[in-house]
C-alpha cells in the first residue's frame, strides 16, 4: 500500500527530516516489486529505508517513494550459514545467535540498524566488520525486475563500503557464515559490547552514530610519522593512537575545538566529537551546517578531507 505525505522524524534514529510524498513498508519479494513498478510507472524515484540508523532527510523530505524494508526473518541453512532477510534487525538476528548458540556476531550489539544495512555500509565495530562473514548477497534489481546473486568477492567490501552503495538494487536477503560457540559467552560478550556504548553515551540522544569515516593513515600527509611498531602517528606533535590503519575522525574534530558545538537544535557531542546529536527538534539544516564547519576546520588545520558516513538524502 502507497501512503502519501509521511513524517521521516519518527523513521530514522536522528528523529530528523521532513516528509516523504509516497511511503511504502514491504515485507515481501511481490510487495517489493509492486512498489518499484508503481514508482516507475509514476516516474518518481525512490529509496531504500532500513531501520534509518545511518541516514539524514532533509528538511524538504524527499519527493518520491520511500521504500522501508521489514522482511524479517532468519533461516538455518546448515551447521555453517545462515540465510537472513535484509529487514531483520541486527537486535533480532542477536538473539538468534544466543537461541542458536552462533558466534562472532557479539560486536553487532548497539548498531540499531538492519542487516541489508549492515550490509550496505559493510557496518563493523570493535574491530569487526560484516564482511568477513558474508557469503552470499541476493539483490532484487528494479531495472530487470529479477534477483542477482553477489558472492563476497562481487560485493567488493572496503572500510564502510560495498558495490551497493554504487547500484540502485535492493538488498533482499544475505546468506552469512555462523561458527557455533557457547552460549553464555555469547550472552557476555553482546552484553559487555553494550555496556561499552552505553558508557561511551551513544545513546543517550538521537543520533546517526558516527557522522564521519575513520582516516586511513596511508591517505594522509602523516603517513611518513606512522610508527607500526607502536601503532601511532605523531600529527601536529601530538602521538595518537592507529586502530586497523585508522585515526578516529572524532579526534580531528575535538582537536579544532568543536566538541559541543552547537547551532539550532543540532550538537556536536560533548562526549564525542564523531557524534551530532539531536538534542532539541534540531533540523536537518542544522546538522548539515556543523558538518560544514567540521569539514572546512578540520581541512584548514590538519589537510585532511572528512568523509561523511551518514547517508544525506
Ligand atoms: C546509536 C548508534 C550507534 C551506531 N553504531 C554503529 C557502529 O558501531 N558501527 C557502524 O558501522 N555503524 C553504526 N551505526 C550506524 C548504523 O546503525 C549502521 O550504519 C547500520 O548498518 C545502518 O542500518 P539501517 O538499516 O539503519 O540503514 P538505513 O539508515 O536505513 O540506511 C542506510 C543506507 O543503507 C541503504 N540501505 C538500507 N537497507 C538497504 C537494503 N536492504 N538494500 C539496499 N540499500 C539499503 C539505504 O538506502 C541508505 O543509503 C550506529 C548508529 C546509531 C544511531
Amino acid at each position: 500500500m502507497i501512503k502519501r505525505n509521511i513524517s521521516l522524524k519518527k523513521y530514522t534514529t536522528f528523529k530528523i527530516g521532513g516528509r516523504a510524498k509516497y511511503f511504502s513498508e514491504v515485507k515481501t519479494l511481490k510487495q517489493l516489486k509492486d512498489a518499484l513498478k508503481w514508482a516507475q510507472q509514476q516516474q518518481v524515484p525512490f529509496f531504500i529505508l532500513g531501520n534509518g540508523s545511518n541516514v539524514l532527510f532533509s528538511d524538504q523530505g524527499f519527493s518520491g517513494l520511500v521504500i522501508k524494508l521489514t522482511n524479517r526473518g532468519i533461516k538455518k541453512l546448515s551447521s555453517k550459514s545462515v540465510l537472513v532477510q535484509a529487514g531483520t534487525l541486527t537486535n533480532d538476528f542477536l538473539n538468534s545467535c544466543v537461541k542458536n548458540n552462533w558466534s562472532g556476531f557479539e560486536w553487532l550489539a548497539g548498531i540499531p540498524g538492519t542487516m541489508g544495512g549492515v550490509v550496505y555500509g559493510n557496518a563493523g565495530a570493535f574491530g569487526y566488520e560484516i564482511k568477513d562473514y558474508v557469503k552470499k548477497v541476493e539483490t532484487f534489481d528494479s531495472q530487470t525486475q529479477s534477483l542477482k546473486s553477489y558472492s563476497r568477492s562481487q560485493c567488493h567490501f572496503s572500510y564502510r563500503e560495498s558495490i551497493f552503495k554504487q547500484k540502485t538494487e535492493v538488498i533482499w536477503q544475505i546468506e552469512l557464515k555462523v561458527m557455533s560457540g557457547n552460549r553464555k559467552e555469547i550472552q557476555e560478550k553482546i552484553a559487555e559490547n553494550w555496556r561499552q556504548k552505553i558508557k561511551n553515551h551513544t545513546f543517550d540522544f538521537p543520533s546517526a552514530g558516527s557522522v564521519f569515516k575513520n582516516i586511513i593513515i596511508k591517505n594522509t600527509p602523516y603517513q611518513k610519522y606512522f610508527n607500526k611498531k607502536k601503532g601511532t602517528v605523531t600529527i601536529l606533535g601530538q602521538e595518537i593512537a592507529v586502530k586497523g590503519g585508522k585515526v578516529s575522525a572524532g579526534w580531528f574534530i575535538e582537536q579544532c575545538g568543536l566538541k559541543g558545538l552547537k547551532i539550532g537544535g543540532a550538537q556536536i557531542a560533548d562526549f564525542h566529537g564523531n557524534i551530532i546529536i539531536n538534542y532539541k527538534n534540531a533540523k536537518a539544516q542544522d546538522v548539515l551546517r556543523l558538518i560544514q564547519i567540521a569539514k572546512d576546520k578540520v581541512w584548514q588545520k590538519f589537510k585532511i578531507k572528512l568523509e561523511e558516513e551518514v547517508i544525506i538524502v
